[in-house]
């Protein structure tokens, strides 16, 4: 391998091309391309690839209108081909139109400017040089609406939203928000300019960009965000009632293959503020007495990464008496036990029988509620495990004495090795673990404090979120968003030179507050 050609990944939200596959990907491709051509020993490419990356991640719902590509010109594989292309120099930026004939060798952008949001906006530009014939099928409009046409939407039913954005001739906004929600069912976003005066005065819009939104029984309304950016409006329109993520053929056949298996379950009300004790003691059901019940016995480092996944529990976790009262009872005993191998059923026994008779019980219950999905297979346990470990760590730096005396004390980063350890050892999708292992790997020697744990989950949890939308295992009522969303935490989002931006001060207040035990609600708790 030629030295540091991994630059990208298959986890990467790009394709990443070779000769075998370049042509072949463009030819008569349904979709545009922007593809870098690159060279794994070239410093400057290197230090571009986290900004190429971001931009991926940045359009990645983008990708039935242009798709985000690499090719490594340093690999022996690829010698022909960057040669064929006439690649002279690193990095070198190629735009391909859909429907490109196998001759065409693309369109090179030669700007200086790179950055980002530059980059995206060239694209926008770059799509709508396609003409009528070749247009590419998935991407909508992004010409301006005529005014007439949304007018025409007042009091009429149908069974979509309309959002249209006004705004002004050199803005990108309105576009960039059609192409976000263009992978997803129930909404169609439409841009008007702020020249269509009569318009603007017709619906009250005095500053732009603003946001319009037709809903579907007919009634209209200025949309109500915090702040006038791009982020904010997609994140608004594909957190609507009935609008969701289209799916995939896959996706509904494999819906197809479980209708009506479960269709018993009845739906529970919630709120996507809260935390719910339910998830938390229905992942604890399960992780006890189903996916640590395939352990036979527990010896070892397994052994050893029990028990610090009981003491971590049993002293952090916020929950009803009866529960942590459970806890330390079978942290006392595992403390007490000079055994150095313990059969799994001896802890089934003391979990399920013997502490039953004083009152120490927990629920032998799947009970979701923040994590129900809409079919059974989504959600729940897993759900439930970010849930409960996100608790932790936010209990942790509430409550710093609270490991005091276990051998855990004063290790910022207990909770995260515990959870690091569990997923390793127990948690039953392998792959899962392997992912969680290598972002550990990568990063978690950098937490230096209880805080900054906090932080580092959430961190992780996002970057799973945004390799996972799109995917199979995504609940198409839920989609796979970065979270807190705005509606959430308007404080936790900025945007900076055109880019969405976290203000981590603002999100790990937010996190403490939102997994804090005030924000825990028993309801549905039996
Ligand atoms: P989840 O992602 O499970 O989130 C649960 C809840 O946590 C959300 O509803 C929200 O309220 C809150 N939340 C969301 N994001 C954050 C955040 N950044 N910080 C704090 N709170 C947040 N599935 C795969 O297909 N492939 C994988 O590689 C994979 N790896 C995983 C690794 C781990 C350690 C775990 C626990 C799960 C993994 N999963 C993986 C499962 C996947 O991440 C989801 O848990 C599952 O798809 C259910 O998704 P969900 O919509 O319920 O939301």
């Amino acid at each position: 391998r030629v030295r540091g050609a991994r630059l990208y990944s298959e986890e990467d939200p790009l394709t990443i091309l070779t000769s075998d596959t370049l042509k072949e990907t463009l030819r008569n491709s349904s979709t545009a391309w922007l593809i870098q051509f690159y060279s794994s020993w070239c410093g400057h490419c290197i230090q571009y690839s986290p900004t190429w990356k971001a931009l991926a991640g940045d359009v990645k719902d983008w990708e039935q209108a242009i798709r985000i590509g690499v090719l490594d010109c340093a690999h022996e594989k690829n010698f022909e081909i960057c040669k064929e292309f006439g690649i002279h120099f690193y990095p070198t930026f190629r735009y391909f139109k859909a429907h490109s004939s196998s001759s065409d060798i693309g369109k090179t952008y030669r700007g200086a400017d790179r950055e980002l949001q530059t980059v995206r906006q060239l694209m926008v530009n770059f799509l709508q040089n396609h003409t009528r014939d070749d247009w590419p099928a998935g991407c909508p409009p992004l010409e301006p609406a005529r005014s007439a046409d949304i007018l025409s939407l007042m009091g009429l039913k149908t069974d979509h939203y309309t959002a249209v954005i006004i705004e002004d001739e050199d803005s990108y906004v309105g576009r960039e928000v059609i192409l976000d929600l263009m992978a997803y069912d129930g909404v169609i976003v439409r841009r008007v300019l702020n020249t269509e005066r009569t318009f603007m005065e017709k619906l009250g819009i005095s500053s732009v960009p603003a946001a319009y939104l037709f809903r579907p029984n007919g009634t209209h309304k200025l949309m109500d965000v915090q702040k006038s950016l791009r982020f904010f409006f997609s994140s608004f329109l594909k957190l609507l009632p009935g609008v969701r993520r289209k799916q995939g053929p896959s996706a509904l056949e494999n819906a197809g293959g479980s209708r009506g298996q479960d269709s018993v379950e009845v739906w529970k009300e919630f709120d996507k503020s809260k935390v719910y004790m339910a998830d938390m003691e229905s992942g604890l059901h399960y992780l006890f007495r189903v996916e640590l019940a395939s352990h036979q016995t527990l010896e070892g480092e397994e052994l050893k990464t029990f028990k610090d996944f009981v003491t971590v529990v049993a002293k952090l976790f916020p929950g009803r008496q009866s529960v942590v009262k459970l806890l330390e009872t079978l942290l006392e005993w595992l403390v007490s036990l000079p055994l150095e191998r313990i059969p799994y059923d001896a802890i089934l026994d003391l979990v399920n029988n013997k502490m039953r008779i004083s009152g120490m019980f927990l629920s032998e219950k799947l009970q979701w509620v923040g994590c129900q999905g809409s079919r059974p297979e989504l959600r729940g346990y897993p759900c439930s495990l970010w849930t409960l470990f996100h608790t932790l760590t936010v209990q942790a730096s509430l409550r710093p004495d609270a490991l005091a005396n276990t051998g855990l004390e004063e290790d910022p980063l207990a909770v995260l090795q515990t959870m690091r350890r569990y997923i390793r050892s127990f948690f039953g999708c392998r792959e899962c673990g392997q992912h969680f292992e290598a972002m550990a790997k990568e990063s978690l020697e950098q937490v230096k404090s209880l805080d900054e744990a906090v932080l580092w989950l959430w961190r992780k949890h996002n970057q799973v979120n945004s390799r996972l939308a799109g995917a199979l295992s995504e609940d198409p009522h839920f989609p796979k968003t970065q979270w807190p969303t705005p509606d959430l935490c308007p404080a936790c989002h900025e945007e900076q030179e055109g880019l969405h931006v976290w203000n981590e001060n603002k999100v790990l207040a937010f996190l403490k507050q939102h997994y804090s035990s005030g924000n825990i609600s028993p309801k549905y708790t039996s």
